[in-house]
């Protein structure tokens, strides 16, 4: 010690020099031998540890040991010490009186001649007093001094910290502008001191009603702001907002017995869709509860949302989606596909319907464009296909008809990698064939980006698994890639099928669809069929499988099971080509009913319809090979339902019964082929029956040319 006094000094000297600023200096000094027990120590130790010489000494510096490091920590400072000769740390000590107190310690070893240590020297300036000034200093810096909250530059950090937590968490937090409504008036009628308690009030008013998580802090003024941290719905925020203006509606009674009412503004801005940092989510919460301030006070306002209802209702979807899941919302309808030859259920579309609480029953179309957005789609859509090979275990375990089941896969399900994972797994799962397991794709995910669309569907492909070509006719399917895709089904939009019976242009389209699908091999499953006229219209142009109303709703699990147990089947559709079948349409009953009359005896079916609709849902329900209509009738005329029967049924010989006055039309229609031979008004008996024992002889003779003939289909 003191080497620099050395020589200068005698040895006597300097070691009442050391004694004097041993004794004065205000740091403790503790001086041990190597064991290490203490030799010495100066006043300032007992004053700081309480301990006087004569206890500590012989003891080790260990008495001092306050707890709070751990072994590790004093091998290590030991370790230095032996090694270096020097150790400096903030250590916490324990007093005698058991208080626990910081320090700031040095150590040294005090080496001989030879450079061997002889002692340690400790040097420990007491920092518990440094401590509590800087905590002060905190607490000034960070904390309004009125009413004790966290002040502007806490709530920043803590909004900081909490966006980084909802960010991680993908979560939503939100902000809270609580601004009390003409605070001013309070203050200006009961003076600065009542309006300084009132606030104080306010604010025990408002912290019970927090979570433990939530920061509520003042600005200053009569401005408070309240962070929500990790959201789980959007409308937590709304609900507290409510409770904040509930919990200041009781009066608040002055020190002199007076009532005081006070209300809020609020203004609330929302992570991430307000804003993505503190500025701007803050700035957005000002704005609000400015808004709420103007539409009188009392109330709350969302930042962009409250002027967007719209935006709103997406978001509260959003929210409820996100807790379907978890909160097993969700289950699968199953709709069956009818084999149309055999009339048997050939397999079932599994659809997705969401028990939402409160909503009741919601169909997918309410919800998957949300959660497609949202990324949520991909969780929903491995619960689906889980969901569904689950089904198809249950269903195989209960002994019933093993049965192929098909669900849906959105696009963005589609480009995501992972599918086939989730596939992969699912079937290993419940033990499900993958030749069972069908996905219906739409064209328009697989157009987007034909190429990649390819190689994706191939990857499924190798699993074993089944391919449906989904409201097929809606997207833009080039001819070119529908060859490449390696599909097996594909499935005619319903919007085809709802008029495929009246309208030659659906007609044309399903028609086309299914040569097309057949050319290529593959299944045709006609969508949303709902009525009798559809089913016999598609099973005459060799439609494979129906799916609509008409057989079956989507139903729960329970129900589809019931009709596989009952071995539901579709009515088999009878072949009648073999008989002749003639159809009468004509609105005026009498004519309609001579005519019945007149043909009763030659051997045909005779159909009779009294409009051109009506003739065409027959023409939908039976084969019929002649026609003969009458020109004028409301609604449609005849050659108009000729026209279209020409195009939806173009082997039928269609005969036209007509007045001198509609001549034109009739033979205008003669010209383009809708008509084969027309029959002017009034009739006679004999060459009609001639003529239309002749038409089916026509049409016999086309269909037997066309059948002899290689080169027709
Ligand atoms: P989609 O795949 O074309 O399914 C056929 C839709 O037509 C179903 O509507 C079904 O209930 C309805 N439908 C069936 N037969 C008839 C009928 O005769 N008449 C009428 N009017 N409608 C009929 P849903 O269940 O509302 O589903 C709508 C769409 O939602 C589905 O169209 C599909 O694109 C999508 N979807 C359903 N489930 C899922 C799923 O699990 N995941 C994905 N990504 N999408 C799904
Ligand atoms: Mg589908
Ligand atoms: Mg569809």
């Amino acid at each position: 010690m003191m080497d620099f006094c050395r020589s200068v000094w005698t040895p006597e000297e300097v070691l009442r020099l050391d004694a004097v600023i041993l004794a004065s200096i205000s740091d403790a000094v503790i001086i041990t031998d190597l064991g290490p027990k203490i030799l010495a120590v100066n006043p300032a130790f007992t004053e700081i540890t309480g301990y006087d010489e004569a206890e500590v000494l012989g003891e080790k510096p260990s008495i001092l040991k306050s707890g709070r490091h751990d072994q590790l920590f004093y091998q290590a400072m030991w370790a230095t010490l032996q090694e270096t000769g020097h150790w400096q740390g903030e250590i916490w000590n324990r007093r005698k009186n058991g208080e626990i107190y910081p320090e700031l310690l040095t150590l040294n070893a005090i080496r001989n001649e030879q450079g061997n240590p002889t002692h340690y020297v400790g040097v420990a300036s007491d920092l518990s007093q440094l401590k509590l000034t800087e905590e002060r200093l905190q607490r000034l810096v960070h904390y309004d001094p009125l009413t004790g909250l966290p002040n502007r530059l806490l709530m920043e950090a803590r909004l900081q910290h909490t966006l980084e937590r909802a960010s991680r968490e993908e979560k939503r937090a939100a902000v809270l502008v609580i601004d009390l409504d003409q605070f001013k008036i309070i203050n200006d009628s009961f003076g600065h001191a009542v309006g300084d308690d009132l606030l104080v009030a306010v604010t025990h008013r408002l912290q019970t009603m927090l979570r433990g998580e939530d920061t509520l802090s003042r600005l200053g003024g009569d401005q408070f702001v309240l962070v929500l941290d990790a959201l789980h719905d959007y409308q937590e925020s709304e609900i507290l907002a409510r409770r904040i203006q509930a919990a200041l509606e009781a009066p608040f009674i002055l020190a002199d017995g007076d009532k005081a009412y006070v209300r809020a503004s609020v203004g609330i801005s929302v992570y991430p869709q307000d804003g993505a940092t503190a500025p701007a989510l803050l700035v957005g919460a000002d704005s609000a509860v400015h808004r709420a301030k103007e539409l009188g006070g009392n109330q709350f306002c969302y930042y962009t949302s409250a002027l967007n209802v719209q935006a709103r209702t997406t978001l509260i979807l959003e929210d409820a989606l996100r807790q379907a899941l978890e909160q097993e919302e969700f289950l699968l309808y199953y709709q069956p596909k009818v084999d149309l030859r055999s009339g048997r259920i050939a397999g079932a579309e599994a659809l997705l319907r969401w028990q939402r609480p409160g909503c009741g029953m919601v169909p997918p179309l309410e919800f998957i464009p949300a959660a497609e957005k949202n990324g949520l789609i991909e969780g929903i859509g491995a619960w689906v296909i889980q969901e569904a090979c689950r089904q198809m275990y249950a269903w195989r375990d209960a002994g019933l008809a093993e049965i192929k089941v098909a669900v849906n896969v959105s696009a963005r399900q589609f480009r995501c990698g992972g599918l086939e994972e989730v596939i992969g797994k699912a079937l290993a799962r419940y033990g499900v064939a993958p030749s069972h397991l069908m996905l219906e794709l739409t064209e328009s995910m697989l157009m987007d980006k034909p190429e990649e669309a390819v190689a994706r569907m191939t990857a499924l492909k190798r699993l074993g698994l089944r391919l449906s070509l989904d409201d097929f006719g809606t997207g833009y399917s080039s001819l070119a890639y529908l060859s490449r895709f390696p599909i097996d089904q594909m499935k005619i939009d319903r919007s085809f099928v709802i008029d495929i019976v009246t309208d030659p242009g659906a007609a044309t389209i399903a028609t086309s669809v299914i040569a097309l699908a057949h050319r290529m091999r593959l299944e045709v499953v006609a969508e949303g069929v709902e009525d009798e006229a559809q089913v016999g219209y598609l099973w005459q142009n060799g439609c494979d499988q129906i799916q609509g109303y008409f057989f079956s709703k989507p139903l729960p699990a329970e129900e589809f099971s019931e009709l596989l147990r009952q071995g539901k089947k579709f009515p088999a559709l009878e072949a009648s080509h073999q008989s002749r079948t003639l159809l009468l349409v004509d609105d005026d009953i009498p004519v309609l009913t001579a005519l019945q009359r007149v043909l009763a005896d030659e051997g045909y079916e005779v159909l009779a319809a009294e409009s051109a609709y009506e003739g065409l849902d027959l023409l939908a329900k039976n084969q019929v090979q002649v026609i003969l209509s009458d020109q004028r009738m409301p609604g449609m005329s005849g050659t108009e339902f000729l026209s279209r029967v020409k195009v939806l049924y173009p082997d039928t010989v269609r005969i036209i019964l007509t007045g001198y006055a509609e001549m034109d039309v009739v033979v205008q229609a003669i010209n383009e082929g809708a008509i084969y031979k027309f029959f002017s008004k009034p009739w006679d008996i004999q060459p009609l029956r001639t003529q239309i024992r002749e038409a089916f002889q026509y049409y016999e003779g086309v269909i037997k040319q066309r059948r002899e003939s290689p080169l027709r289909p």
